[in-house]
Parts: C-alpha cells; sequence; structure tokens
C-alpha cells in the first residue's frame, strides 16, 4: 500500500480526503493534534495524534510509515479569529509548516500537496481572480497561507520539494453517506450556521454586513462542494507522480452567491424559514471572493460534480440531522 501522510486528516476537509484517498487504493495516515479535529472522524487510517510544531514527533512519523507525499490540511482557518489573534496564525500555520516541510526534507518525501486559500488574494473587486493574480490578502489567515505559499517556492528551489498548492474558495456540503462532515466548535461557516437557525440550536443567523457593494448588500462567495475539491487533491497527487512540476490552482466554481442567496437557497432545500438578524460587517471580510479561473479543469481535467447550492446543502442538511462527533 501506498502512504500519504494527511495532516489535519481528522478536521473537515482532510477527512474527506481521506475517504478518497482510501478508496482510489492509497492508505492516508492522518497527523492531527485534535485542536479543531475529531478523532471520530479517522475511519479510513491510521491515526497519529501530534502537532505540526513537534519536529520530533513529525520525524517518527515520516520515519515510521515512508509516506510518498504529504498532503497538508492542518491549520486554523477562522478569518475572525486571525485578526484578533494573528499570533496564533502565524504559529500554528506558518511556523508548523515551516517544521512539516523541513521534516519531510530531512525524510525525503519531496511531494506536498498544499490547502492554501482565495484570501490570499484580498480585496480586489472587479478583478477576476485567476491564479496570476498579485497576493495581497487583508486577514491574518489569508497572510499565513501566503507566507507558506513563499516557503514552498523557496523550499523547491533549495530542496526539490515538489507541490501543488490548490486555493479553496468557500468548501461546502458533506459526504453523501453522511459517514463525515462539517463540524467545528464553535462553528463559525455560514452554511452549518444557518442549518443550526433553521433547527433552532441558535436563535437566529446573524449577517455579517449589509451594505457592501454588492446587488443586495451581503458578501459573495463561490461555494465548492468538500468531495469535488478532495477530488482535486487526488488529481494533484497524480501531477505530482507524474512530475509535472509545482503549480498553484483554484478551487472554485467561478460561480458566486451572496449570503442571502444562500439563506434563501437554504429556506428552499430544508423547506423551512432561517431566522436572520442584520449584523455589523466582520472585520477581514473580502467583498466579492469568486474564482474566474478554469486552469484546474484544463490542467489537471478537473470537473465538479457535486458543487451546485441545491446539493451542498442538502449534503450538509443530511450530515448535520444524522451525524455528529462528540468525543
Ligand atoms: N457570514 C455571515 N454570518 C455568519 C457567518 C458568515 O454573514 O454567521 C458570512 C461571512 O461574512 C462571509 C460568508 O458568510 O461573507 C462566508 O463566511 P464563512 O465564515 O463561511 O467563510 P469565509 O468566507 O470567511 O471563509
Amino acid at each position: 500500500m501506498t502512504n500519504i501522510l494527511v495532516t489535519g486528516g481528522a478536521g473537515y476537509i482532510g477527512s474527506h480526503a481521506c475517504k478518497t484517498l482510501a478508496a482510489a487504493g492509497y492508505t492516508p495516515i492522518t497527523y492531527d493534534n485534535l485542536s479543531t479535529g475529531w478523532q471520530e472522524a479517522v475511519k479510513f487510517g491510521p491515526f497519529e495524534q501530534g502537532d505540526l510544531t513537534d519536529r520530533t514527533r513529525l520525524d517518527q512519523i515520516f520515519a515510521a510509515y515512508q509516506p510518498v507525499a504529504v498532503m497538508h490540511f492542518a491549520a486554523l482557518s477562522q478569518v475572525g479569529e486571525s485578526m484578533s489573534n494573528p499570533g496564533l496564525y502565524w504559529h500554528n500555520n506558518v511556523a508548523g509548516s515551516l517544521c512539516l516541510m523541513q521534516a519531510a526534507v530531512a525524510a525525503g518525501c519531496l511531494d506536498l500537496v498544499f490547502s492554501s486559500t482565495c484570501a490570499t488574494y484580498g480585496n480586489q473587486d472587479n478583478v477576476v481572480l485567476d491564479e496570476s493574480c498579485a497576493q495581497h490578502p487583508i486577514n491574518a489567515y489569508g497572510a499565513s497561507k501566503r507566507a507558506i505559499e513563499d516557503i514552498l517556492r523557496d523550499f523547491e528551489a533549495a530542496h526539490g520539494l515538489r507541490h501543488v498548492i490548490f486555493r479553496y474558495f468557500n468548501v461546502a456540503g458533506a459526504d453523501p453517506a453522511a459517514e463525515i462532515g462539517e463540524f467545528h466548535q464553535p462553528e463559525t461557516h455560514l452554511i452549518p450556521l444557518i442549518l443550526d437557525a433553521i433547527e433552532g440550536k441558535r436563535d437566529a443567523l446573524t449577517i455579517f454586513g449589509t451594505d457592501y457593494d454588492t446587488p443586495d448588500g451581503t458578501c459573495i462567495r463561490d461555494y465548492v462542494h468538500v468531495c469535488d475539491l478532495v477530488d482535486a487533491h487526488l488529481l494533484g497527487l497524480k501531477w505530482l507522480e507524474e512530475s509535472k512540476g509545482s503549480r498553484a490552482f483554484n478551487l472554485g466554481t467561478g460561480t458566486g452567491f451572496s449570503v442571502r442567496e444562500v439563506i434563501d437557497q437554504s429556506a428552499t432545500v430544508s423547506n423551512r424559514t432561517v431566522p436572520v438578524i442584520e449584523g455589523p460587517r466582520r472585520a477581514g471580510d473580502c467583498t466579492r471572493l469568486v474564482s474566474g479561473s478554469t486552469r484546474a479543469t484544463k490542467e489537471l481535467g478537473w470537473q465538479p460534480k457535486r458543487s451546485t447550492l441545491r446539493q451542498m446543502i442538502g449534503d450538509a442538511l443530511r450530515w448535520h440531522q444524522t451525524g455528529h462527533y462528540d468525543k
């Protein structure tokens, strides 16, 4: 069996990647400190608890499993938290990724797939966000991811660390079998919060800002189904196996939806009303983030299959109603 080291494999996206890797015949080795992930989500391969900044532990893991590649998901990813506590993001995301890269190079594991973000682009209204756009993040989360991209480029030049960078737009949905799904504590993401409001688990969904320069005044995002997203990671792995060189790819569908549109579609899919409160803007939020690129489709052959808003909300709702992690 071919081992792939999956950092953050106990998290939302990482656990879906593990399921897809296992189905494709790989053995995903989850390395996760469980700060935001769930051991219950590790169902598709071995689990090793550890921190990205623990070089000794990382060296042990590389020696024990001899992975052929790393999929690096482990990160803190909340825009609001990154603004109030940026040090946490520079320590965990940047220093942690640096430690991981150093361990990978020392172990001779030179293929790495990295989870980056459209937040690295920042506010570029009316600009098509393709991969060649300048990256000017406006929050510490985006800045931490851009810094890791820079380190990757330096490590490729100096140490031959080949990498595929995926800049995610907004990831949504869940495993259609509802075996795994999105579960954060506390939850900060739009769709699970809407589902909580629908089910009375919170009083209402607060819309963060209704005075943006968009048709309905709320922020616009490009939502992509988590299963489509992890399919791209398999294609990225194949790209590296074929030694095609390091490359960055946006992962979005090219279609943007406003916060109000997501709320309306959630009401339609669930056939329930969504209690809503209009609140102030959240610090660090960009007005509009929509992928303007088809590079992943053209070069990797990526074809999103489940990324309609209806499908993403439907899959998220099924998971929300039937599954959650509690230990
Ligand atoms: N949002 C909102 N209310 C919430 C959570 C999010 O209005 O309780 C908005 C947020 O301002 C952004 C969009 O929903 O415009 C998506 O936010 P999320 O946190 O899900 O993802 P992000 O775009 O920050 O990665």
